[in-house]
């Protein structure tokens, strides 16, 4: 830590940097030097002096006069202020350049508590004459712009002993002062600020009244304007247009201790004492009556002053003509950029922060939603917004006006970004919560036995995840902005819903149609498989052949086909009747009824594959040639005797057997001898089929056109070479048997 008895550290362009302590300035500040240099430590010095968040709180009081009048000693005791004096002992001029301090006398205010009166500041000029400046009257000039341009009041401190003597000192003085104000408002002619000469006549003696004096001085004074060659345009202006004038005296310091103490004393109360009622503004005549007037008030806000100050001491000192209007607006640009600069500190302190987790999120794939953005960020908006309005617009208005709308629009930039990017994250966890729903609650339907309600589920959750959209979308609003709206936001999202929920729909089909198709596999599985078991037996399947037609396996094809048409078309029902359920378009419905029946046509193929494998088959002809064969007519076991027409019977039953292959080796129906007809019974694609949905299609002869087979060769079940092989081996089979029998013949004989 820095050692407090140190000497404050002198930076590099001569200023003290300031400690924060106001001890630095004890004597206040040399605001310009006698080298005519600004000081740049006049922000720290009202900072320390709480002055500069003051707004138009605080006042301006220069002080001008010849050489040792005793300015700097009035100052101290009007305002307790520590400005040097002159000592009796060493004559020589104290006050070099210009200073400022701060009041540092309480008074009692409205209330009658005592307190610090309000933020005057007071300013020191060198005194004039030019003793030890010889007869420069450069700063001279300078300085009174300056005190001009800045000050609400201007006090004269003058002997009374100088009062009419026209050609002394103080009116050189004072015709500079007139110049240098004509020079100021010729070219801000538009808003002439008045300026309060206060004169100040000291060491007054009592002989001569004030009246008096005020009188010969107002004398000299309008003698010394009408002298004056005034700019074009200002020749007929009159010295009251840009002063009002007040007299006060003050009795001999040394010969008069007492009622000098008394007098300035009063003095200072009067300027103490703040604003009044404009009411009361005609009354500056009144002693009494305040000095710090508002008409006076140069209105540059606390926070701008030593900008402002700065940019007119360097207009002045560089002898460029000093335009008001321009360095105020120069001054509300500066400041309200800084400003800006302030306000957006704690904005980016909340906002930064949420741009870059939206940022992290949306560049990690994983959109998040931010809670409470609109209240959070609209706060931020608010403050900042707040927050400037009232630094800023106590300066320029046009200036203040359009650098708020360049703050509002930086503000809003950010928090339209932020704003926009919640939407989408909203929208984009939203449609995948949505389908993660969806889809969870299909499983625990399917769980459950597949009995749920597909259009039930997708409405619901549809509805749920509009809620939260709506709900999220709302909390992200910022209040008070035009842009934070979210209903086109809204459309885009249940539009996406409904392109979500089709392509769900469509899964949804897949699924009902893959469940369709496995139960017709299922149930062609058993109902096909027992018609083919039935060929096993001679007589076909459970007992004789009603009405003694043919055994039931001459339309074996003709059941097959019925079976299959049924079992189809009872999936079909139920397949459009649940597609109707959750929606599904006519097309859609149509498109899975054709997939359905060309599925089931594989599947039935399939099976019929199945029944037709070589073991399976020769197993089947060898129980039906066994039935006819060892079973008499009424399925009773024949036991063989030598004297049977053995070969008789192996013969037939054999031959009748073998007429099976033929009969199995194509799929035809009996009335027609013709294969069924498949192609009709499939039908022609859709209009609305999709290349997706004929990809896990197999093509099928004589419905497909450019598959290249046709529907015999479709419904052909065994080739001829098969045929034939089946033949051969079938009767090796029967032979076997026949041998058996004939053994068995003989057998029974000898046993
Ligand atoms: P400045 O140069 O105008 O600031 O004058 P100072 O305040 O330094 O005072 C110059 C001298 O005048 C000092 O010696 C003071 O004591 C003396 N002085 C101050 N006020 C008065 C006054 O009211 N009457 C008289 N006669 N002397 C004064
Ligand atoms: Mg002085």
């Amino acid at each position: 830590a820095r050692n407090p008895s140190a000497p404050p550290v002198m930076t590099m362009n001569g200023h003290f940097a300031s400690t924060g302590e106001d001890q630095d300035f004890e004597h206040g500040v040399q605001i310009i030097d006698q080298d005519k240099n600004f000081n740049g430590n006049l922000p720290q010095y009202l900072q320390a002096e709480r002055i500069t968040k003051a707004g138009f709180n605080y006042h301006l009081i220069s002080v001008f006069g010849s050489q040792s009048t005793g300015k700097s000693t009035l100052l101290n005791y009007l305002f307790g202020t520590e400005f040097g004096v002159m000592t009796e002992s060493e004559r020589r001029q104290t006050t070099k350049g210009i200073w400022m301090s701060k009041n540092k006398k309480e008074h009692l205010n409205e209330r009658q508590e005592r307190s610090m009166a309000e933020n005057i500041l007071v300013m020191d000029v060198e005194g004039t004459d030019g003793r030890e400046r010889g007869e420069d009257q450069d700063f001279e000039r300078k300085s009174a712009l300056f005190a001009l341009a800045t000050s609400e009041v201007l006090i004269v401190n003058i002997w009374e002993h100088q009062v009419g003597l026209y050609q002394g000192a103080n009116m050189g003085l004072l015709k500079t002062v007139f110049e240098v104000d004509l020079q100021l408002f010729l070219k801000n002619a538009k808003n002439v600020t008045k300026s309060l000469l206060f004169f100040v006549i000291r060491d007054h003696l009592g002989t001569t009244p004030l009246a008096n004096l005020k009188q010969t001085l107002m004398q000299d004074l309008e003698r010394i304007w009408s002298s004056l060659s005034k700019p074009q345009g200002l020749e007929k202006s009159k010295i009251g247009d840009y002063f009002d004038f007040t007299f006060v005296a003050l009795p001999h310091k040394i010969l008069q201790p007492q009622k000098f103490e008394e007098e300035v004393a009063k003095l200072g109360t009067r300027f103490r004492e703040g604003y009044v009622d404009l009411k009361r503004a005609g009354l500056v005549e009144d002693p009494n009556d305040p000095v710090l007037l508002p008409q006076y008030h140069r209105r540059i806000p606390a926070d701008g002053f030593p900008h402002y100050a700065e940019g007119i001491w360097e207009q002045i000192d560089s002898n460029k003509d000093l335009d008001l209007p321009t360095q105020q607006e120069l001054l509300a640009q500066f400041r309200c950029d800084e400003i800006s600069k302030e306000v957006l500190v704690p904005f980016d302190g909340v906002v930064a922060p949420l741009e870059e987790r939206q940022n992290n999120a949306v560049s990690a794939g994983k959109p998040t939603v931010l809670p409470d953005l609109g209240k959070t960020i609209g706060n931020a908006r608010q403050t900042a917004l707040k927050s400037f309005e009232e630094e800023a617009s106590r300066y320029h208005k046009g200036v203040f006006k359009r650098k708020q709308t360049e703050l509002e629009n930086k503000i809003d930039g950010r928090l339209k970004t932020l704003f926009q990017g919640q939407l989408s994250a909203a929208h984009k966890s939203g449609i995948h919560d949505f389908s993660d729903a969806v889809a969870a609650a299909v499983k625990a339907g399917q769980k459950k036995g597949g009995n749920y309600d597909f259009y039930k589920i997708v409405q619901t959750e549809k509805s749920k995840a509009i809620k939260r959209f709506e709900s999220e979308a709302q909390a992200s609003l910022v209040t008070g902005t035009p842009w934070s709206d979210f209903g086109s936001q809204l459309n885009l999202y249940r539009k996406e819903l409904d392109e979500v929920s089709g392509r769900l729909r469509k899964e949804e089909m897949r699924r009902l149609a893959t469940r369709s198709e496995r139960w017709v596999r299922s149930r062609l599985g058993e109902s096909v498989g027992l018609e083919f078991n039935k060929l096993g037996s001679g007589r076909g399947g459970d007992g004789a052949p009603a009405e003694g037609e043919k055994p039931a396996e001459k339309d074996l094809w003709d059941r097959i086909w019925a079976l299959f048409t049924d079992t189809v078309s009872h999936a079909e029902s139920r397949f459009t009747e649940r597609a109707r359920s959750f929606d599904a378009s006519p097309d859609e419905v149509e498109v899975g009824l054709w997939r359905l029946r060309r599925k089931s046509w594989a599947a039935l193929r399939d099976k019929i594959d199945e029944e037709m494998m070589e073991g399976n088959l020769l197993l089947k002809l060898r129980e039906n040639f066994e039935d006819k064969f060892r079973y008499d007519e009424e399925g009773v076991p024949r036991i063989w005797r030598p004297t049977d027409d053995i070969e008789g019977l192996y013969t037939k039953a054999r031959e009748s057997t073998l007429e099976l292959i033929p009969l199995l080796s194509r799929f035809k129906l009996s009335g027609t001898s013709a294969p069924p007809p498949l192609d009709a019974w499939i039908g022609t694609p859709p209009e609305s089929v999709t290349p997706a949905d004929e990809e896990d299609l197999h093509p099928i002869g004589g419905v497909d056109e450019d598959e290249g087979r046709s529907l015999e060769e479709e419904m052909t079940v065994l080739s001829d070479g098969k045929r034939q092989d089946l033949a051969t081996r079938f009767k090796k089979t029967a032979d076997g048997v026949y041998v058996e029998a004939k053994r068995s013949a003989i057998g029974g004989v000898t046993q």
